[in-house]
């Protein structure tokens, strides 16, 4: 079988890191897009090639467009073709809507939003000539639901729920098939501001009675980027212990 290649914004750390740690798991090659942690990549690109894997990590602001489309020219370089991008690259805020501030709003949405947009419009020229390939975006059970506190957030993670369902429509024909995956409260660096009773009553919210791991997500995006997953596509994966429903 041809082994894939996958590219991971954000996977410097936490769920980007685990969602790595899968594919390599699974035989993928693998881009590794990362920001500020390039301790961190190094690690993770070393550990990884010393189990067998084909990586290459490479540092990128997705939320710079221009940044966004070298990171993945660099990986199309490297390795020919992506099968799978997956869009994980984010960053967290808790703030009162009128303490926003326009700056703060922007960010948000350059990150999460035109990261995907400047890396998905990269990546798939190459796609739609080989009638192959897929995208995974990672939402947030805050795109479904909405949070307080963290609405420019919230929009962001909706905004990417929009983005998977009309892409799909439009690349669908061209046997490109592109997901989405929205979280829950997942134990990561993102949530680290949480102090012990945050954690015990997003816990207590959560039916299944408790935070998901990274690797819980990585399972998932495994799923959608793999052959069984072949007739899927357009849809939003709550990996969220039924937070969300
Ligand atoms: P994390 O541990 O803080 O990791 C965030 C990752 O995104 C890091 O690898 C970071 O890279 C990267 N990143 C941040 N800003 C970037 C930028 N401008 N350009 C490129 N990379 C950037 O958070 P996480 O919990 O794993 O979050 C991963 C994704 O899951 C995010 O989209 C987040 O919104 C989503 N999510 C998380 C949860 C949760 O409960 N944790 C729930 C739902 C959805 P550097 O460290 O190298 O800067």
């Amino acid at each position: 079988m041809k082994t894939k290649t996958a590219l991971i914004t954000g996977a410097s750390q936490g769920i980007g890191r685990a969602v790595a740690e899968e594919l390599a798991a699974r035989g993928y090659r693998l881009v590794l897009g990362y920001h500020a942690s390039a301790h961190a990549a190094g690690e993770l690109e070393a550990s990884l090639h010393a189990q067998g894997a084909e990586v290459y990590a490479v540092q990128a602001d997705v939320g710079d467009t221009g940044q966004a489309q070298a990171l993945v020219e660099a990986g199309l370089a490297r390795f020919g073709f992506i099968d799978v991008l997956i869009n994980n690259a984010g960053i967290g805020e808790q703030r009162l809507f009128t303490e926003i501030e326009p700056a703060q709003w922007r960010r948000m949405m350059d990150v999460h939003v035109g990261g995907a947009y400047a890396c998905t419009r990269a990546v798939l020229p190459a796609m739609l000539r080989a009638h192959s390939g897929g995208i995974i975006n990672i939402s947030s059970i805050w795109g479904v639901v909405g949070a307080s506190c963290e609405v420019h957030y919230s929009t962001a993670k909706a905004a990417l729920i929009g983005f998977t369902k009309a892409l799909a429509k439009e690349v669908g024909p061209s046997g490109i098939r592109v997901n989405c995956v929205a979280p829950g409260v997942i134990d990561t660096r993102m949530n680290a501001p949480l102090t012990p009773a945050d954690r015990a009553a997003l816990a207590e919210e959560t039916p299944l009675g408790r935070l998901g791991t990274p690797q819980e997500v990585a399972k998932a995006v495994a799923f959608l980027a793999g052959d069984e997953a072949a007739f899927i596509t357009g849809q939003v994966l709550g990996v969220d212990g039924g937070f969300g429903h």
